[in-house]
């Protein structure tokens, strides 16, 4: 197959171009931490509970420290300082499929080019409205555009279709944040879509382990390790500073994959003085015609002492988890240091519009578990005692680098992120939620204002409330 597009080749000389990621030095740093002692375990983690980053040494000390006891210890661990950095929020998403033609061959992933089983679609702008209305009737603001890589996906493509879908308004509905899920571009093509006006672009390296790369990318632009691992250093030369990363759990071993994640964020620090805004660690699900060796299964237990090494490695990097995972799991990570999931989520090309009967797993890219409502999300949200954040604030008020701000403004998150996650929760509560949920909601809220000391400050934030349930809409600090 003709390939219509070729991205600029990266420069070199470019310090940032660079490869960053040396197999043998990490191989060399797990190694070197095998079995290690109580006390550095204990150690490494009073190091994280202080908010401080952990080095590669020390996360491959935690990777390695495998007696219960131990595991238990980072799991606690990991969910106190959740609370410490975070609170209670827990920001919600949707994705959005806006087209998965593919000239790639990635072994695992349904819309691999060879796969003709597939469906191939792209959604035209109307069906993009259609599906965009029915994300907003649901109470969605926050959505990930995810697309395959194909030359008909190039930049301008995309940022039309962010464009489109930030001008979709339905009753009270509307998205106040686009981020992108799509190959990497060239600078130039990073710059026309970050006009339009995009939250985080996220790239994920699939495996770090450059061998195993080259073997589940069969062929296709993506089979480039050096073009993708680059990828979003450009973005940043592109102007873009909010960015995500991502490995494919499933591929190859799960420690070597969290010691690149980490590889990869310090890399931003170093180079940019920025990190990176999340982290995504999908684990692989079944898809159509995909073929995987099962040797690198991420077990459960596996999964979820890595989601809390993370939060204990990058205490500042948001962690997403999505509907991949099923309702179980996901309600236990959430209390380790995710701080982002999807709700009601569906993976099919056209599927917010289409009636449940006619899904099928040849118009998807592969299967989700969790096929909860964003209303059934929710609720189970507010019970647990997490407040949910439809929040966008920071992105809008250009306080360039959310995340920055969250962390580096001393009682940001208190005077900031927390009410305004209440206020967007009272928003979805009045627009969208059914009386059970509403009444619990409102019970959360009240709750959580009787934390506020700052009498001036909760007047504000309840008056605030006050007039969204009169009617007004977007009100943050
Ligand atoms: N096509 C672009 C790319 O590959 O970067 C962007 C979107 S791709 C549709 C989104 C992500 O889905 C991939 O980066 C990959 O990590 C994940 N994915 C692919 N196949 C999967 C599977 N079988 N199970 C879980 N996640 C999968
Ligand atoms: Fe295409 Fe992305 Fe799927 Fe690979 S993961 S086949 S690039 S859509």
């Amino acid at each position: 197959m003709a390939i219509i597009y070729h991205p600029q080749k990266y420069k070199l000389e470019d310090r940032s171009m660079e490869n960053f990621i040396d197999t043998d030095e990490i191989n060399e740093m797990l190694k070197q931490a095998e079995n290690p002692t109580k006390e550095q375990v204990r150690e490494v983690i009073k190091k994280s509970l202080d908010k401080n980053r952990l080095s590669l040494q020390e996360t491959a000390i935690l990777i390695n420290a495998n007696e219960p006891e131990l595991v238990q210890e980072i799991k606690d661990a990991a969910r106190k300082l959740k609370e410490r950095v975070y609170g209670r929020r827990i920001v919600l998403f949707a994705p959005l499929y806006i087209g998965n033609l593919c000239i790639n061959n990635c072994t695992y992933c349904g819309f691999r080019n060879e796969n003709k089983a597939q469906k191939r679609t792209t959604l035209t702008t109307e069906d993009l409205k259609d599906e965009v209305k029915a994300l907003e009737d649901a109470g969605h603001k926050r959505l990930i555009l995810v697309y395959g890589e194909h030359p008909r996906y190039n930049a301008k493509f995309i940022a039309e279709s962010v464009k489109t879908v930030y001008g979709v308004k339905h009753k009270n509905g509307e998205i106040r944040r686009v981020n992108i899920n799509a190959a990497p571009l060239d600078v130039e093509g990073f710059k026309t879509v970050k006009e339009a006006g995009i939250g985080t672009y996220q790239i994920f390296q699939e495996t770090y382990h450059r061998e195993t790369y080259l073997k589940v990318h069969k062929s296709g632009l993506k089979r480039d390790y050096d073009w993708r691992i680059t990828g979003l250093d450009r973005a940043m030369e592109g102007g873009i500073d909010d960015l995500g990363i991502g490995a494919l759990l499933g591929l190859y071993d799960w420690r070597f994959e969290v010691m690149g994640l980490l590889r990869h964020v310090n890399h931003f620090e170093s180079v940019f003085n920025i990190g990176p805004h999340t982290i995504s660690f999908p684990r692989i699900q079944e898809a159509s015609g995909i073929e995987v060796d099962k040797k690198w299964m991420v077990s459960d237990e596996d999964f979820t002492k890595l989601v809390a090494i993370l939060r204990l490695a990058v205490p500042y990097t948001g962690l997403i988890l999505t509907a991949r995972e099923p309702a179980e799991i996901r309600d236990e990570v959430l209390q380790y240091g995710v701080s982002q999931i999807d709700g009601g989520t569906n993976i099919e090309m056209k599927g917010y519009t289409q009636d449940e009967e006619e899904q099928d797993i040849d118009q998807e890219q592969f299967e989700i578990k969790d096929d909860r409502s964003l209303n059934e999300v929710m609720e189970e949200l507010v019970g647990n005692g997490f407040i949910p954040s439809f929040c966008t604030a920071c992105y809008r008020l250009d306080r360039t680098g959310e995340h920055f701000m969250e962390f580096s403004v001393p009682g940001f998150i208190k005077r900031f992120c927390q009410p305004n996650a209440i206020l967007t929760l009272a928003e979805y509560l009045e627009d969208y939620a059914p009386l059970a949920t509403k009444e619990k909601g409102y019970k959360l809220i009240e709750d959580e204002l009787k934390n506020y000391e700052d009498l001036r400050f909760k007047n504000k934030l309840v008056e605030r409330l006050e007039k969204i349930k009169e009617g007004k809409r977007d009100l943050y600090f």
